[in-house]
């Protein structure tokens, strides 16, 4: 039977010595679900994953785990594991007896003995033939494996992971974070991941909370938070992005100029003829003053007189310049000037684009934010 071990936060807050971390912070988390907790240092991730295992205790809201309040359980009776950024492992204990330690406060589960748990989760971490060995005679990614076993030792509910993977180096961490989530699917065990990292976020997770300041800013499936930040701070923070200020010029329909006087921009649209501004869904105001967020890979170079993109309301040009041009192996990522504004194009052209060019998007592409 899969335990019932979904995780709410309800308007929880937290403060140290009154000064907030958390701010009514309510989140749902489902059972056998992957969520990453991610931000910028000092946000507030480790005091919400902290707030969960029980280690702080809300100034106001509650926690639920499998749909029961926790408050007053203690941290050992939460069911829940967890691993740290710095693996924690007792330096004098083997391997074995440092999963082992995993079990002191609860039995192996399935009625399996101390000795056949620790023998099952050194397999499933592929550390078979190394229970022998002391923290010191392993490798960093080694350590942070037997610190994973050892969380799962006791079969918790639910798996809290705060940073294990940031004091590796680059490509070790992309291959463990491959290695965390398999075994969250093949477990199926509801797991809050905890990463400064977007792209290790993006790339491990079914959905993804973005924290700034201690409070949330958008929830959702990393493809979400990718093409349709909510808000400025995720579409800056998440990925690479240009972001450009503009103002609404018109509301019937509804368009954008980008031009810094708010008068009309070079832009044009090929299916509107001389149509000088972009047009944008749902804006009542005129003057507002918006940010238009185009991911660079939205960004296309193309030549003149070559066919356009397509979209419902025609692609949107600009005459830009060409300032620097990096090389990244699949793809050029050029740095661009247009109107005295930089903006960054993604291209996986075969040879690296030069002097004045002209970029076109699709404004279905774009996502139109406040302005800050
Ligand atoms: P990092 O990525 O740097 O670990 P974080 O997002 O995990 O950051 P938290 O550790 O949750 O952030 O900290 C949130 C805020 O609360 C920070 O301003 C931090 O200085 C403060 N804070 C956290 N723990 C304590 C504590 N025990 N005493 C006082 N302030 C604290």
């Amino acid at each position: 039977m899969v335990p019932v071990s979904d995780v709410a936060l309800r308007e929880v807050s937290v403060a140290f010595d009154d000064v907030p971390a958390l701010e009514d912070v309510s989140l749902s988390i489902e059972t056998g679900e992957f969520f990453t907790l991610v931000g910028p240092s000092g946000c507030g991730k480790t005091t919400t994953l902290r707030t969960i295992a029980g280690f702080e205790t809300p100034d106001s809201g509650r926690v639920e785990i499998g749909g029961e309040d926790v408050a007053g359980v203690p941290p050992e009776n939460r069911h829940v594991g967890i691993v740290f950024q710095n693996y924690a492992l007792f330096p004098h204990m083997t391997v074995r007896e440092n999963v082992a330690y995993g079990l002191r406060y609860r039995d192996p589960p399935d009625g399996k003995s101390t000795g056949e748990r620790v023998t099952e989760l050194l397999e499933l971490l592929d550390m078979k033939g190394m229970g022998d060995r002391e923290p010191e005679e392993l490798s960093g990614g080694q350590q942070q494996r037997v610190a994973l076993a050892r969380a799962l030792a006791p079969g918790p509910d639910v798996l809290l992971l705060d940073e294990p993977l940031s004091a590796l180096d680059a490509r070790l961490r992309e291959r463990l974070r491959v290695v965390i989530r398999e075994i969250q699917q093949e477990l199926d065990i509801t797991t809050i991941y905890v990463t400064h990292d977007q792209s290790e976020a993006l790339a491990i997770s079914d959905r993804v909370a973005v924290i700034a300041d201690g409070h949330l800013e958008q929830v959702g499936p990393p493809e979400a938070i990718y093409r349709e930040p909510a808000t400025r701070f995720v579409a800056e923070f998440v990925g690479d992005n240009n972001l450009l200020d503009g103002v609404v010029v018109s509301t019937d329909p509804p368009r954008v100029s980008l031009d810094p006087g708010g008068g009309l921009a070079e832009a044009t649209t090929t299916a509107h003829g001389s149509g000088t501004t972009i047009p944008v869904d749902g804006v009542s105001d005129t003057n507002r003053e918006v940010t238009l967020s185009i991911r660079p890979e939205s960004l296309s170079i193309v030549e003149d007189g070559s066919s356009r993109l397509g979209g419902s309301n025609g692609p949107i040009t600009l005459s830009a310049t060409v300032e620097t041009v990096e090389f990244m192996g699949d793809a050029y990522r050029v740095h661009c000037e247009w109107q005295g504004r930089e903006l960054l194009v993604k291209t996986d052209a075969d040879e690296p684009p030069s002097g004045t060019v002209t970029l076109s998007f699709d404004p279905e592409s774009a996502t139109f934010l406040e302005a800050p």
